[in-house]
């Protein structure tokens, strides 16, 4: 049972039921329409530093930061104003400019890769990323795990096939079996499991892709030494080793998740791919890495790969200005707040008998509403309770604050969620820890 609202909800209800007459479900991302919590997706008209104001007028405090992107918050200044700049140069020209230059290297300063090919999307970034592993290697099996995400691609919106290391089945009607037939999905964290795909399919493995540290079924980290035995295990097998970072890259750390446990552990992916944070709020998303690999992309080699809108500067501007601005300081900052508020629901969900998992990695987290004792895989992710968690979704909103409507994602922070911010989540978790009782 989801909370009756007190709140205004007219203007978004009259928009939603427009928007359901002309797209599918209402929206343009299946998630927004609230399909997994029930209720009013609350259509946004305007979104400032940590608060968003829908078009009934309701404030919320954003947890959702545009899915990560808004590390530094909404409308900044700075972003704000470059943004303009360069609008009134022109918005697109389809040829190189300075800005994509400095991006680059700016990516490349931060993150292991060596050089970077622009992209609108992350699905573009992770179905190139293949395309150029499977064209570089010269073989055609990719390995996925269970829970992670890489945007929609075809061969990669794969669910496990009847045993480890078979071929997986379609994800959804749509994707044939073809596409899914060269790629195998495996449980997150199972060394075992890993080991056992290569020992079965000698010389045959492209590349293995994993979120750095999954952040698509709740955030679970890997166990720690895990992406270092990925990356020796490809390595020793002439596979790739691809590392999506669309959601941790320059969000979980300044440097990713590759900054929190590649720098430490030594592994190094041979493939990086990237989105949200660097584009600061457009689309704009990225694949980098060994400087050999990138090298076989068309003009330099065989891969074929493109864009109209590849490199956009408008884009581009809006990521260099925000992984300027994007400090150690500012990364303090987060991680301070997150720290604050997961402890808070971890404390008010003790409080009211519900039981539950707090996991994060560097400033992103997840509260999963399980009784298991931790999260290492999708197998677990998924005893997530959803109705107790649409009840303490709605419990959260109802007190002004916007949690990502769903059980399964990463709740997101950002330089501008200010002690008032902060404040108000706080005080709402108790509340919706008693709702979800
Ligand atoms: N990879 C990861 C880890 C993601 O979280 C996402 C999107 O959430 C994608 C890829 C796809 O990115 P996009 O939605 O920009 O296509």
């Amino acid at each position: 049972m989801t909370r009756p609202t007190t709140r205004p909800t007219a203007a978004s209800a009259a928009l939603f039921e427009r928007a359901r007459a002309v797209t599918p479900g209402g929206v343009n991302s299946p998630v927004r329409a609230f399909n997994a919590v029930g209720g009013t997706p609350r259509f946004i008209r305007s979104a400032a530093g940590a608060w968003l104001t829908d078009v009934d007028g309701n404030e919320y405090v954003d947890l959702i930061c545009s899915w990560g992107p808004m590390l530094l918050g909404h409308a900044h200044p700075e972003v704000q104003a470059r943004v303009a700049e360069a609008v009134a140069r022109g918005t697109s020209y389809g040829a190189p400019t300075e800005p994509e230059v400095e991006l680059a290297e700016e990516i490349a300063a931060r993150a292991p890769v060596e050089r970077v090919r622009f992209v609108s999307s992350g699905t573009e970034a992770t179905m190139s990323a293949i395309r150029l592993a499977r064209g570089f290697t010269g073989r055609d099996v990719v390995v996925k795990f269970a829970g992670c995400y890489h945007g929609h691609v075809d061969s990669l919106l794969a669910s496990a096939g009847s045993g480890l290391a078979t071929f997986a089945v379609p994800g959804t009607p749509g994707v044939p079996t073809s596409s899914t037939e060269l790629t195998v999905v495996l449980p997150y964290n199972d060394r075992a499991a890993v080991e056992k795909v290569f020992a079965e399919h000698p010389g045959r493995i492209a590349c293995l892709i994993t979120e750095a540290a999954p952040g698509n079924m709740g955030v679970v980290p890997p166990e720690p030494g895990f992406n270092e035995f990925l990356a020796a295990t490809c390595r020793a097998n002439g596979a790739l080793f691809v590392s999506d970072e669309v959601m941790t890259g320059f969000r979980a750390s300044r440097f990713g998740q590759w900054g929190l446990d590649g720098a430490l552990e030594g592994w190094r992916p041979d493939l990086v791919t990237f989105g949200k944070v660097m584009g600061g709020g457009f689309p704009a998303a990225a694949f980098g890495g060994r400087a050999d690999v990138m090298s076989r992309l068309a003009p330099e080699g065989p891969v074929y790969q493109a864009g109209t809108l590849s490199g956009n500067p408008i884009a581009t501007t809006a990521g260099l200005t925000t992984l300027r601005l994007a400090t150690d300081e500012v990364y303090a900052h987060i991680g301070a707040a997150a720290e604050t508020i997961r402890t808070a629901a971890a404390d008010a969900l003790t409080a009211a008998g519900v039981a539950h998992v707090v996991q994060s990695t560097g400033t992103m987290f997840s509260v999963f509403l399980t009784d298991v004792a931790a999260v290492r895989d999708f197998d677990d992710a998924s005893t997530t309770s959803a109705p107790a968690y649409a009840a303490f979704f709605h419990e959260m909103l109802e007190r002004g604050v916007y949690l990502p409507p769903s059980a399964y994602e990463a709740w997101f922070l950002s330089a501008a969620h200010d002690d008032r911010a902060v404040s108000t989540v706080l005080d709402a978790l108790p509340h919706a820890a008693r709702a979800a009782a």
